[in-house]
């Protein structure tokens, strides 16, 4: 990969799943990444022990931006990164995913004529209540290079009408995020009976999205399916500040009295925890993508999917109620069988090498923007 010049890839995030997901491009990209944290979830627990943990460099931040409503974060993380492209304009400007960050980010280069990488391009839920869903229709729409993580993804953007040579198949990201930060066997085994877990013999839960959080007979009817879970296998509960917060107002407390709650876990934490459940439930997109890497099962508590790749074999989509505890129970009944079916099977995300497949496609963007700079000088 020909070298880039310091500072020349503006990699623009905001939220947890996106500084997972950009760390091992970030690494590969060395001295020529420049971060930009908008600051849409700044919270120690959901961004600033990750960046150390993960080995990022200390990004810019802007600022005004976290707590607020979502137009009001979209136009205040556009105007701040629109003054810091002004003032030292990036060769590519690289987001992930379907955050308001990542809107922010591909309008800001938009406007400024930046050539626009996305990382994980073409997912699609169809749903269209889900703020994410147009965060990722308008990324697609604005991107010179789209990088699908699976093919389907490419054939729903070529249905789209998106042009063939903009898209590249490159896997996604999370699956070197999991191989880089899974930790060792001893480590984890140390993890587990300090927690008072036995391998393969208990579930890991995730609740954080607002259509679980928000609507207080959704998130009474999971915590009531995790509480009876509980009678029968420990349930270990990283509680998200979000939901922690909504569980309290609606006085929900009593239902965790049997579920293992812990703080926000730190990445290698989570991962062991997943690596060595009977059973995940999850409304969670990147935890879809991640049990595939790891051979475990998965409910996911969500209306709607934008990974059914997922489905085929890992996951099972159920709405918020009794489905998950019969959702839950079907798959721990397939016991130790059900768990080595799972670890023969290969992602549905890729080999672990997106994050250079797509460092070596910058590199010929920068290039490309190079030229043309010196094309337009020399006229
Ligand atoms: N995660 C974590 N600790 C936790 C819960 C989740 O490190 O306690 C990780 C998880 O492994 C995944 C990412 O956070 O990589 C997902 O973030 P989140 O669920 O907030 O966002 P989504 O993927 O739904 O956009």
């Amino acid at each position: 990969m020909k070298t880039l010049p310091a500072r020349s890839v503006a990699l623009v995030l905001g939220t947890r799943p996106e500084l997972v997901k950009l760390a091992e491009l970030i690494r590969v990209l060395g001295p020529a990444a420049r971060v930009v944290h908008t600051g849409q979830h700044y919270d120690e627990e959901l961004s600033g022990s990750f960046l150390a943990e993960l080995g990022l460099p200390e990004p810019e931040y802007l600022t005004g931006v976290g707590g607020q409503p979502r137009a009001v974060q979209i136009a205040a993380a556009l105007h701040g990164l629109d003054g810091l492209f002004e003032a030292e304009p990036p060769l590519a400007v690289v987001v992930q995913g379907d955050t308001n960050a990542a809107l922010a980010g591909a309008l800001a280069a938009n406007a400024r004529d930046l050539p626009l990488v996305h990382v994980e391009a073409g997912l699609r839920s169809h749903d269209r209540a889900m703020p994410e869903e147009h965060n990722r229709v308008l990324i697609d729409r604005l991107a010179d290079v789209l990088c699908a993580a699976t093919p389907d993804n490419r054939a729903l953007l070529l249905a789209e009408g998106v042009p063939d040579e903009r898209i590249a198949v490159t896997g996604n990201p999370v699956v070197e995020a999991v191989q880089d930060h899974l930790p060792a066997a001893p480590e984890r085994t140390l993890l587990l009976s300090s927690l008072g877990l036995r391998p393969d013999g208990y579930v890991l839960a995730t609740v954080h999205r607002p259509e679980n959080t928000d609507d207080e007979p959704a998130l009474a009817a999971v915590l009531h399916e995790l509480a009876q879970l509980a009678r029968e296998l420990p349930v270990v509960l990283p509680l998200h500040p979000r939901t922690r917060a909504r569980v309290e107002a609606a006085g929900l407390l009593p239902l965790l009295d049997g579920v293992t709650v812990l703080p926000p876990a730190g990445y290698g934490t989570f991962l062991a925890l997943a690596r060595h459940a009977a059973l995940i439930v999850s409304d969670s997109g990147g935890v879809q993508e991640e049990t595939t890497v790891l051979g475990r099962p998965l409910v996911v508590v969500r209306n709607s999917t934008e990974r059914p790749e997922s489905l085929a074999d890992f996951a099972e989509l159920v709405d918020p109620g009794p489905g998950i505890g019969a959702a839950a129970r079907r798959r721990l009944a397939e016991g130790p069988q059900g768990l080595r079916r799972l670890a023969a099977l290969p992602s549905p995300y890729g080999d672990g090498t997106a994050s250079r497949r797509i460092a070596a496609l910058i590199a010929e963007l920068a290039a490309a923007r190079t030229i043309r700079q010196d094309h337009a000088m020399a006229a």
